[in-house]
Order: C-alpha cells, then structure tokens, then sequence
C-alpha cells in the first residue's frame, strides 16, 4: 500500500487522490481487482541524497525522486519538477496521471515523474547545473532510451535537459533520445517549448466552439505565466481570447478589456514576474482563481482548486494546463455547481505529444519542420478531445472520469495482453 506521507487534516494525499479515481474508474469498467493492485503503487520509486557544493563554498544536501508507475503500453515517461514543495508523494500522484495521460493520448510510453525539492528562481546557473548532474547520476540506472525518458516540468526548461543529457552521455555515450525537451541544437524538436500550451489552447478552442461561442466573447483568467501559462496566453490571444487577468507567484493583473500580452511579455523578460505590470489593475495573488471571466485556467502547481475555495470560482469552465490542479473534493463542488472541468489529462498532454515526436526524431535521426509537428500535434489534440467528449456523452460520466475510463481501459488492456494478470 502507498504510504500516506503528504495527507494534511485528514485530507486524502495527491497519490491517494489518483488512486481513488482510479479504482472508481476500474469499478465502472468492471476490471479485475488485480489490475486495481497493480496500478494502485508504483513499479519503482527513487529516493536520492544530492549533496552539492554552492557557490560560496558550503554544501547542500537536496532529495530527489524518480517514480516509474507502469510500463504496460511501453517506456516510461516524465518530466522533473525542481520545487520547494516537491514531494514523493507528490511525485508519485505525477507518475501515475502520465501512465494514463500517455494512454489517452495513445502514445507507447507508461508514466513516470521526477522531482528535486529546491527552489531553483534562489540558485545560480552553476548551482543549477552541479544539482542536475547529481541528479542524473544518481538516476541514470533506471533511465534509458527504452526504458524511462525525462522532460522538463516545472522550475526546469530545456537548458536542464541539455545538462541531463551530457551528464547521462558521459557514463553511458551520447544519446541525444535519453531527454525530451531538449535545445532544438542539440537533438531538441522544433515546436517542443509552447507544446502544452498549444495543447491548452486547441482545447479551449475546441470547447467554445461546442459551446458555439466566438473567442473575443470568452474572458479568461490563467494563473502561472510559466511555461504552460505564457504560452497558453500568447496562443490564445493570438486565436482572439480576452486574457483579462494573469497571475504568477508575485503578483495578479486583471484587465477587463484584455491584457495586451505582448506588452505583458516585454515586462516580464528579465523580471521574471507579471507583478507591477501597468497594462492593468494589481490583483491579490490568492484573487486570480476567482476572477471574474468564462474559462479559468490554472497553468502553476498542484491542488490550488480545493473544497476552501471551489465556491469562489466564478469561470463556467475550468481548462486545467496545470497538473492535479483540483482536489476531489472540489471537483464535487464545481459538479454541484455546474462548472465544467476539462481535465489535465487532455489538456495538457501537447507537452508530451511532442515529447514523443521528438523521442521519434531522435530515434530516426531526422528532423521534423516546425509545420509538421504542429500539424500533428493539432491533429492529436482535437481527436483526444473529441473522444473525451463523446465518451462521456456515451457514458453519462463528467469529462474527468470519461480520460480515466479511457487511460485506464488502453493500460489494462496492455497489461492483459502482457499476460500479468
Ligand atoms: P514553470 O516553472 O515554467 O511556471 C510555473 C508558473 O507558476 C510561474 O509563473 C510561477 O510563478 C507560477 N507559480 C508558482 N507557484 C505559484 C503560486 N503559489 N501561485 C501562483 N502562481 C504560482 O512551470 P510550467 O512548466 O509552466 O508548468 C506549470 C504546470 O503545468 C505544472 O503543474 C506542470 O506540471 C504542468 N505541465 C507542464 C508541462 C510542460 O511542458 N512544461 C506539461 C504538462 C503539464
């Protein structure tokens, strides 16, 4: 059994959170209980002592993880989360939304996360490079290129990769396929970086055409101007979206008539932070979730949507680019209040979706354009979302159970045809 050792007042932990969701979806499919037992821990999980020297000369110890959840539909596969807050059980919630993240998507890998607990925005560039290559070296048994595949997630970027895929070359010889996420110069797919939030966006798009509204009629908050977030607010105003309030871990901005992003991202290069942006009003930070807008999209940490404040959200959709972003508990209360949640499943699945085209390319040696990974990344966005949205259609289930029945259904078939159970 999984340990409970992230459960707070009693409340279920974030792999606890999976689990049950899980095996609520193995009751609806009628699955054997064994599978259940299966998929209920981790195939293996890494606990690592990462001693670094610090510029000024003193030494850290830092803990890093790496779980590999199932394997079943092929290698395993995630990204590596640099974070304060990053937790084992937390990492492990990760790995085991990627095993049925990667199954809806229909891509061959199983699910896997990594996570270093640090706070990467309070390290220097070669602090940052000592602890991923600690890092590397202490994982690199478990990785290979069919075997687990690493990517960035939050707190790292491509940079984190190119150091891990050095580290890993030098015990094992160059293996540009060993990361995803990479620098386009060094093996890295074009198209790669604003994957997830081109995912993010087609399924925004995707849901206010069945919702038969314009994009300039929709008023959308996001928090995290990340990764996910910057990207998923540059595509979406690029489609005609109102963005009307952004929010980062220093500050909120809201502007009913619409942010103008470009502005936002010249004030954020080399601040690193919307807060003090003047293209609109300051917001609290801990205001941006119950903004005033249509569709909210949380792009930053984990459980931000819980039963505290998921009567507070004033969006009559939820389009989660963040991963874990709403609590169980809170998914009850938005059902309750007709506030549809399209799942992290889905939604941001772009990142891995072209994760996998570039494990592909490297495999093949050859290049994609930028064109055709859009072209085929778009392609698999709208089909997944479709499928989501007609399974539950069929089914009478909410959009979250309808990606787990899915996920779950394609990994237990793998693993009955592996011949586990
Ligand atoms: P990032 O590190 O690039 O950005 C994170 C953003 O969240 C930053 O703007 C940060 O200021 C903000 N943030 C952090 N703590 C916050 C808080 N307490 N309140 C408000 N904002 C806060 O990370 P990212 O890669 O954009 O990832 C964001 C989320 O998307 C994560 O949940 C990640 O797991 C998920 N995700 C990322 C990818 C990817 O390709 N990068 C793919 C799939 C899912």
């Amino acid at each position: 059994m999984v340990e409970p050792e992230h459960t707070a007042g009693g409340k279920p932990s974030p792999s606890e959170s999976v689990v049950r969701a899980m095996s609520e979806s193995a009751a609806r499919l009628g699955l054997k209980s064994e599978i259940v037992d299966l998929l209920r821990t981790s195939w293996r999980e890494m606990r690592a002592q990462l001693p670094v020297r610090m510029d000024d000369g003193s030494l850290r110890i830092f803990e890093g993880y790496r779980v590999q959840h199932n394997g079943a539909r092929g290698p395993y596969k995630g990204g590596v989360r640099f974070h304060p807050q990053a937790h084992i059980d937390e990492v492990r919630a990760l790995a085991m939304l990627m095993t049925y993240k990667c199954a809806v998507m229909d891509l061959p890998f199983g699910g896997a996360k990594g996570g270093v607990m640090c706070d990467p925005t309070a390290m220097s560039v070669t602090e940052l490079n000592r602890l991923t290559r600690a890092y590397t070296q202490h994982i690199h048994m478990m990785l290979g290129i069919n075997r687990d595949i690493p990517a960035p997630d939050m707190g790292t970027n491509a940079q984190t990769m190119a150091w891990m895929m050095d580290a890993y070359g030098q015990l094992h010889g160059h293996t540009p396929g060993i990361v995803t996420g990479k620098p386009v110069e060094l093996g890295g797919s074009f198209g790669r970086e604003q994957a997830t939030g081109r995912g993010v966006v087609a399924c925004m798009r995707e849901y206010a055409m069945r919702e038969g509204v314009a994009p300039s009629d929709v008023r959308v908050a996001v928090q995290g101007y990340g990764n996910v977030g910057a990207w998923t607010c540059r595509l979406a105003a690029a489609l005609g979206f109102r963005i009307v309030a952004v929010g980062d871990v220093k500050g909120a901005i809201v502007n009913d008539q619409g942010l103008d992003i470009a502005a936002l991202d010249a004030w954020t290069k080399g601040r690193g932070s919307v807060a003090g942006f003047d293209g609109g009003q300051p917001l609290p930070v801990d205001a941006l979730l119950g903004a005033d807008c249509d569709y909210l999209v949380p792009a930053a940490l984990g459980e931000v949507v819980t039963a505290e404040n998921a009567h507070t959200i004033n969006a009559r959709a939820i389009i989660e680019g963040a991963n874990h972003p709403t609590t169980p508990e809170a998914d009850e209360i938005l059902a309750r209040r007709a506030v549809i949640v399209v799942p992290d499943i889905v939604v941001n699945a772009g990142g891995v979706t072209v994760s996998y085209f570039e494990w592909t390319q490297n495999i093949q040696q050859f290049r994609w354009d930028l064109d055709q990974v859009n072209a085929e990344l778009e392609e698999r966005m709208v089909l997944a979302f479709n499928t989501l949205t007609a399974r539950a259609a069929h089914d009478g289930t909410r959009l979250r159970q309808a990606a787990f029945d899915l996920g779950l259904e394609r990994v237990a078939q793998a693993i009955i045809l592996r011949g586990f159970v």
